[in-house]
């Protein structure tokens, strides 16, 4: 069903991303050592990924909020029962993995365990295609970084039927993650192959969400459709958001953009205070650093050091919340001028 607002997980639920998934099918084929699939929150990163791996040997590891090791190997081993319809096989014969049924225990410390490493090792040497998704891997940090890059520029130089594949929302996060242009930087000098998730068009989105409503035989009057595209500007996430909210009967179009400007709020919520007076700059109209300086300092009445308002309008912009002074989204821009200090 188009409007679940779960990620999808197959080819045929996948909506309009035949280009990319074929992207994604020869980087396999060429056997490329690393992709990055970037693009904003909702846009469906996370639908395009599930589905495409399917047709492979693989594991899908979402790090999201992975702080330790004991984190990010419950994560590989939940990967690993996901993948467990074309891994069975194969993990049958590694050291320090044992399947039961469809659990997957690993052990990752003490005797016949295995590393991050060498489970890329095994999965190279058994099989002749093996793709790993890292989803969300800009949230991999401090020293967890180690494990994860050093792995993976092994698997880079050395397992040549392994595809990683990263992926994130913070698409400047994901760079300095990746770091193949900081000397510093394990995976210095690499080449990603890049892929850009972009909105859908005016068009496509009048024709995903017509073709949502025609599933569950509801009509719906192309002027709600096209209001609704209008506000939401081709991000899939807000659309299904929107499909979703007027199936459960919230059909006042006003309703369904206050809730998803709530939701936007909330996530801007761990944003520092001062992160979000910026935000709330742009959002009413700074179009520069010295109107985004004259407006904190004279509208909410804040000052601002000039190397720290710098810093912060970098780090907005690596979070792909803000381009150039521009929301990336929409609804964000919203939430935004609601912040209150
Ligand atoms: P991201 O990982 O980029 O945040 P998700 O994959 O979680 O995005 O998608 C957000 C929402 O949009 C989910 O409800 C998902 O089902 C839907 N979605 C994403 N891409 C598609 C698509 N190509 N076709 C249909 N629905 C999609
Ligand atoms: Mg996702």
């Amino acid at each position: 069903m188009l409007f679940d607002l779960r990620p999808k997980e197959s080819r045929d639920e996948l909506f309009n991303r035949e280009e990319e998934l074929k992207v994604l099918d020869s980087a396999v084929a060429r056997k490329d050592p690393l992709v990055a699939v970037l693009g904003i929150r909702r846009i469906g990163k996370t639908s395009l990924l599930k589905s495409f791996i399917k047709d492979y040997v693989g594991v899908y590891i979402d790090v999201r909020g992975v702080r330790r090791l004991s984190d990010l190997y419950r994560r590989v081993s939940e990967g690993l029962v996901s993948g467990l319809g074309r891994l069975r096989d194969v993990l049958k014969y590694i050291r320090g993995v044992r399947v039961a049924g469809f659990e997957v225990e690993l052990k990752w410390r003490g005797r016949d365990s295995i590393s991050f490493l060498g489970l890329l090792e095994e999965l190279s040497r058994r099989c002749e295609e093996v793709v790993i998704v890292i989803d969300e891997a800009q949230e991999i940090r401090g020293p967890l970084s180690v494990e994860v890059k050093s792995a993976i520029a092994y698997a880079y130089d050395h397992l040549s039927n392994v595809t990683i594949v990263l992926s994130g929302s913070e698409v400047g996060l994901l760079k300095d993650f990746l770091g193949t242009d900081n000397p510093d930087s394990l995976l210095y000098g690499r080449y990603v192959l890049e892929l850009s998730l972009s909105r859908f068009s005016r068009d496509l989105s009048i024709e995903f969400l017509k073709r949502g409503f025609s599933e569950v035989g509801v009509s719906v009057g192309d002027d709600v459709i096209e209001e609704a595209v209008e506000l939401f500007d081709g991000i899939v996430g807000w659309l299904v958001y929107f499909g979703r909210s007027y199936l459960d009967g919230v059909r006042d179009l006003n309703a369904v953009a206050d809730k998803a400007v709530n939701l936007a709020l909330k996530e801007l919520s761990r944003l520092s205070r001062r992160e979000k007076l910026v935000l709330k700059a742009v959002a009413n109209g700074a179009k520069s650093w010295s109107a985004v300086r004259r407006y904190v300092e004279e509208i909410e009445g804040v000052s601002i050091p000039k190397s720290t308002l710098t810093r912060i309008i970098k780090k907005l912009e690596k979070l792909s919340i803000i381009k150039n002074y521009e929301f990336l989204d929409p609804i964000y821009a919203r939430a935004a001028k609601r912040i209150v200090k």
